[in-house]
């Protein structure tokens, strides 16, 4: 708690210091201030995108030039308030933002800094070439802000309203993050099966995530135009989207004072090379960009994390990057609704004559079984029988080669998983997949982001504290029951590999599953550890939840299920009461040789 009181005593110490810096400072540095306080909004979208959300844009300037052009065009020709400038400028914003990125977002790999590139080179191009726009020469005289009687022409009247605007974007990144939507935006690194596992579209989270970005861009192209009261294209073309990538990356992509740090640091170079290069060549300008080049270089080798990287190294803070625990206060809410539970013994799930294959492998050869409320099946057989394949198929993690699938009643046969799971599948992965800069609570309630409705706006203005209170209370409650409430704090990368698995198995619960599949939850755990997992899942059990196992400890899964399904080389080799399986010859042969 020691280190939260500090981060407000920083964050203090920071406002005072910029409250009062114009007292002090003459015209230039204030304007200069101006400058990082703009910048360092395009640099936060930035730090979300690219540092959180693992996408690259080389695009971002290209969204502040077409607000500002937007405000700009229209406050000139239409004579209406730059606040109305405003809306217009981010609905052109965000609506560009969104045509990109669903063209864009779907692609994989390098496709979208490419594209971003190309559409930061056109959308400057296109400035320099309308006739309205004022072609290259720009278009000047906008109209300054006005905040009723306060006319805000110069550069120290619109100081505090840049630096409020700035304050209040922190604030709403910071609260974003820490919400039902930032949890899967952080969890995005973590690819689209994570996310689909817990009922998320990454697609949709993306786009989110990308028109968000570009927003804050457009907010800092509005200000610009109306603090600098004159547009021109050069400022929004390819080269200021790679000083504001710069930025992000120079302040540290792994926080959000990253983006203040690093827009500061960049303006200040910039600014200092400004006055140095010229001495060195008549070239300099061309010179700036082999700095920065050079700058950029340097930092990815030796400074990958940037300025603030650094600092959190310094100060050692032990917690999640970006979401220090924030225990919701007092007042106890309606825990989450659950969903009804089948009549025990009902037919849930239902596998008719699944087959997968992978070019000529034969992963599932038509394997058919029935699963019914309230027990537990496990699924065996040896390495490579295709348990884990079968599973994907089940949860709609693969696609089936042919056959069906039907899930309380409905045939699931093709549905992209995260309906699968919206309907109550929840499932582990043999291949742990957690966040491991998250913290186990917050791992956890990823998990229940289906049953949670909040998005970036409600989440950025903290209208959402009753429904976070629910998804904290519920993820940990899963965590006691799983043994590691007194770590919800703690980061899911220190668990030991064997203690992931449990992990993933709190978050799936946070999902209130009717069928929890779970792929290998007890391998890497000791002995007593498995007890505690056995003891939890027949706890499970005797609440209506039903379980699907794949399990390779035997004294473990014959303890514990009610029926046995094996598999041998992709095949179903018989399904049975455990006492009969272990006693079949079948079973014992194939496993013969085989390392379990
Ligand atoms: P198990 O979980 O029973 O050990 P898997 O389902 O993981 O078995 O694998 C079954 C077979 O399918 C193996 O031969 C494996 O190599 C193959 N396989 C699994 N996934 C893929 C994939 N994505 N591409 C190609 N082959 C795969
Ligand atoms: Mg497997």
């Amino acid at each position: 708690m020691n280190g939260r009181r500090n981060h407000w005593f920083v964050a203090g110490a920071a406002v005072a210091v910029l409250a009062l810096a114009p007292l002090v400072l003459g015209n230039f540095a204030v304007s200069l201030l101006n400058d990082i306080g703009i910048a360092s909004l395009v640099a936060l979208g930035l730090v979300l995108l690219t540092g959180v959300g693992g996408a690259t844009s080389f695009g971002q300037a290209a969204f502040v030039g077409i607000a500002a052009y937007a405000t700009a065009w229209l406050t000139k020709t239409q004579g209406v308030s730059p606040w109305l400038g405003l809306l217009f400028a981010l609905l052109l914003t965000g609506a560009a933002a969104l045509a990109i990125g669903m063209l864009t977002l779907r692609l994989g790999g390098h496709f979208l800094p490419l594209s971003t590139i190309a559409w930061g080179l056109s959308i400057a191009l296109l400035f320099g070439n309308i006739e309205a726009l004022g072609r290259h020469s720009g278009m000047s005289n906008i109209a300054p802000l006005s905040l009723g009687p306060w006319v805000l022409a110069d550069a120290r009247s619109i100081y505090y309203l840049i630096w409020l605007i700035v304050g209040l974007a922190c604030g709403f990144t910071f609260n974003l993050l820490r919400s039902r939507p930032g949890r899967a935006i952080r969890s995005l690194r973590g690819g689209a099966t994570l996310l689909a596992s817990v009922g998320a579209d990454a697609y949709r989270v993306r786009l989110t995530l990308f028109v968000t970005a570009a927003l804050l861009a457009g907010l800092a192209g509005w200000l610009y135009a109306h603090a600098n009261r004159f547009v021109s294209p050069s400022p929004f073309d390819v080269r200021a989207s790679i000083e504001y990538l710069l930025m992000a990356v120079a302040g540290g992509l792994g926080q959000l004072t990253g983006a203040l740090v690093g827009s500061a640091l960049v303006m200040m170079l910039k600014n200092g090379l400004q006055d140095v290069l010229p001495l060195l060549s008549q070239r300099g300008g061309q010179l700036e960009g082999v700095a920065f080049a050079a700058l950029f270089i340097l930092l990815l080798h030796f400074a990958r994390s940037g300025a603030m990287g650094f600092v959190a190294r310094l100060t050692r803070s032990a917690h999640g990057r970006f979401a220090p625990p924030g225990t919701p206060r007092a007042g106890v809410p309606q825990p989450l609704t659950r969903r009804a539970l089948p009549t025990p013994g009902s037919e849930i799930l239902s596998v008719a004559g699944a087959v997968r294959r992978f070019g000529g492998l034969v992963a599932v050869n038509d394997v058919s079984f029935n699963v019914q409320a309230g027990e537990i099946v496990g699924l065996i057989g040896p390495n490579g029988a295709g348990k884990s394949t079968m599973f994907n198929l089940v949860t709609g993690t693969l696609p089936l080669t042919a056959g069906r699938v039907r899930f309380l009643g409905q045939d699931v046969t093709g549905m992209p998983q995260r309906q699968v799971a919206r309907l109550g599948m929840a499932r582990t992965f043999q291949h742990v997949k957690l966040r491991p800069n998250m913290t186990l609570l917050d791992n956890v309630a990823l998990g229940a982001h289906s049953r949670a409705r909040s998005g970036v706006l409600t989440a950025g203005l903290r209208l959402n504290r009753v429904e976070e209170r629910q998804i904290h209370d519920e993820a940990l409650r899963q965590l006691e029951r799983i043994g590691l409430a007194d770590r919800a704090d703690e980061l899911a990368g220190s668990l030991p590999l064997g203690t992931q698995r449990i992990l993933e198995i709190a978050r799936a619960l946070a999902a209130d599953p009717v069928l929890l599949v779970l792929d290998e939850p007890a391998a890497g755990l000791r002995r007593k550890e498995k007890q505690a997992l056995g003891d939890v899942l027949r706890k499970l059990r005797e609440e209506g939840v039903t379980i699907l196992i794949v399990e390779h400890d035997m004294d473990f899964v014959m303890k514990l299920v009610n029926r046995l399904v094996v598999m041998n080389f992709g095949s179903k080799l018989l399904e049975d009461l455990p006492a009969a399986v272990r006693a079949d010859e079948r079973v014992q042969a194939a496993y013969l040789g085989s390392v379990i």
